[in-house]
């Protein structure tokens, strides 16, 4: 169809347009970011395409965005040679959100600005949020492997509706043009979209070019020339060397990889020498994302190999337990032309995955060993973001199993919270004279676990008992046999030996007592033949008359709930 069609946006969309442009408001000059990080996405894709397709580059081979105030229009124009867009990609990716989670997400919103504001950021806001300053946007763009004839404008109010029409685009990429609200006049001004572009997007690899300003002594005012300057430093922020990096600028950059519009937690950037040959700029987001349980999600690594984009979310990059890691990953070794299929076999890949996930877990030590408060918080803060995620990690990296363990969190009868804040160090530094093993309980809730009868013997003795909730617990213990030689046990296991916590009086007056009711067990046995294996006398309670306990090698009851809930 070349004719002017006119179609209604997706209804998240317009969900999404009215939240945005209330909760952001204070935050507007962020638009400009998000579409320098539109204009650089799309130089990076163009740049894939042309490994394998020169012709793309056309007759303007350098990549770079221009940005052009006008005042008497009142328009700025975000401009870029990159991928752009055929007529169907521009419906399709400027009238709809196909981002995952975006189920999830709209199902949280809750109507009160602030917090909804706070759920928009972790969303990711994108080319919409330039309806917080335009009450018009004009979207010219064609794409790198289509004619000049078959260009697309794009045209919204950002109110229910936007029309798209063929036009003829001699250059290739995209122009976003932004017709200013009335009072939003500060962003008519270069020097303040300059002053903007350094601080939010002063990481962008490719130039973003503005023209120069001259002071007009006639006109007592800054009259804009001819010449171009280019605005930011133009350089891959991870090839830049740490000292000349400011926090900020990590920061900034960690929003344009992650599509997040907090800071991160917390980063690590590391020029990697020897056998592989890599940079890698990694973060941990400060929130989970709202697909952190999507199966089919692939992971947070942009990989680039010497500069050049290669592919988002190259999952091969990052174990699956570290999927909520985000950043940047550029190869000196890996062949341009790699594909998914190559990088899964590839040497190189897994000595990266390996040395990455080693500075992700040190990363991770860095914050839960500090002394330091506020980096303590932040281990605290991981924990309850990530902890479950990671907890897969004793499953599937065996080599690694040591360095998770000490990372783990757990709910302990010592605090009697359900705060997960007790490690196994910890729990080992608190064990009582004579103790030798890590005692848990598995249930269900976390008053359950509280409350469980396995636990009197173990308050009366004062003998620490870690208290495990969540699903994955029972199934992550069984990866691991001790900590540091230090057996775990379950406090519901059939025949629990309390050793050395048990003195010589109280085994006396046990084996005394076994014999005495030796009877009544006897009975018992024969009256619950088709229900118990066994019966016996126990000295674990102090309270309840009596408790149901697993087989030594057994399943336990609530591992067997587990599996059945999962279906098996
Ligand atoms: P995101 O960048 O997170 O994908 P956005 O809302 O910022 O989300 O952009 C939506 C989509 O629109 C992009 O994924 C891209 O496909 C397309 N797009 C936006 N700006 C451009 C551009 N300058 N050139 C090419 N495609 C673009
Ligand atoms: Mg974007």
């Amino acid at each position: 169809a070349t004719e002017k069609q006119t179609l209604g946006f997706q209804a998240e969309v317009k969900q999404l347009l009215q939240l945005m442009i209330h909760s952001l408001y204070s935050n507007k000059e962020i638009f400009l970011r998000e579409l320098i990080s539109n204009a650089s996405d799309a130089a990076d894709k163009l740049r894939f395409e042309a490994i394998n397709n020169a012709a793309l580059y056309e007759n303007d081979p350098e990549l770079q965005i221009r940005i052009a105030v006008d005042k008497a229009a009142r328009t700025i124009t975000i401009s870029d040679n990159g991928i752009g867009m055929s007529r169907d990609e521009a419906v399709e990716h400027l009238g709809t959100i196909a981002r995952s989670g975006t189920k999830e997400f709209f199902s949280k919103l809750s109507g009160d600005q602030q917090k909804d504001a706070a759920l928009i950021g972790q969303f990711g806001v994108g080319f919409y949020s330039a309806f917080i300053v335009a009450d018009r946007i004009t979207v010219e763009s064609r794409r790198a492997d289509l004619p000049a004839d078959q260009g697309v404008r794009w045209e919204s109010g950002g109110e229910g509706d936007f029309s798209v029409e063929t036009i003829t685009k001699p250059t290739r990429g995209t122009d976003i043009i932004l017709h200013l609200r009335e009072g939003e006049d500060e962003f008519l001004s270069a020097w303040q979209i300059k002053s903007v572009i350094r601080k939010y997007s002063d990481h962008i690899s490719l130039p973003i070019r503005m023209q120069k300003e001259e002071w007009d002594e006639e006109a007592k005012e800054m009259k804009t020339t001819e010449e171009l300057e280019t605005v930011n430093q133009a350089s891959a922020l991870w090839a830049r060397s740490k000292s000349e990096i400011t926090p900020e600028q990590y920061n900034e950059f960690y929003k344009h990889v992650s599509h997040d519009f907090q800071d991160p937690l917390t980063y690590t950037h590391n020029r990697v020498e020897g056998r592989s040959e890599y940079t890698q700029l990694l973060y941990i987001p400060a929130h989970a994302p709202f697909d952190l349980w999507d199966r089919n999600k692939r992971g947070g690594i942009k990989l680039y190999v010497k500069r050049v984009f290669i592919m988002d979310d190259a999952e091969q990059l990052m174990p699956v337990y570290l999927r909520f890691v985000k950043g940047v990953i550029d190869s000196n070794d890996l062949p341009l032309n790699v594909s998914r299929e190559i990088l899964q076999e590839s040497r190189d890949v897994k000595v990266i995955r390996e040395g990455s996930t080693k500075r992700v877990l040190g990363m991770l030590e860095e914050l839960a060993n500090s002394e330091d408060a506020a980096q303590k918080e932040k281990y605290a803060s991981f924990w309850k973001e990530f902890g479950q995620v990671l907890k897969e990690g004793m499953g599937e990296d065996a080599g690694n199993k040591e360095r998770i363990a000490k990372l783990l969190r757990f709910a302990s009868t010592q605090n009697d919270s359900d705060e997960q804040n007790v490690s196994f160090a910890d729990y080992v530094a608190r064990m009582k004279e004579g103790q030798d093993k890590i005692y848990y309980v598995a249930a269900e809730t976390f008053d359950a676990a509280k409350n469980s009868p396995h636990l009197e013997i173990f308050r009366k003795k004062g003998v620490e008992v870690l208290l495990l909730t969540d699903r994955v617990d029972e199934w992550m213990l069984s990866f691991l046999n001790d900590f540091e030689g230090k057996e775990l046990v379950s406090v519901a296991k059939g025949d629990l030996d309390l050793g050395k916590l048990e003195d010589e009086a109280e085994k006396k007056q046990h084996e005394e007592t076994e014999v005495q009711y030796k009877e009544l067990v006897e009975k018992m046995k024969t009256a619950l033949a088709e229900k118990a294996k066994d019966v016996r006398v126990t000295f674990r309670l102090t309270d309840s008359p009596a408790c149901l306990v697993a087989d030594e090698n057994e399943m336990s009851a609530n591992l067997v709930r587990m599996l059945k809930a999962a279906g098996q």
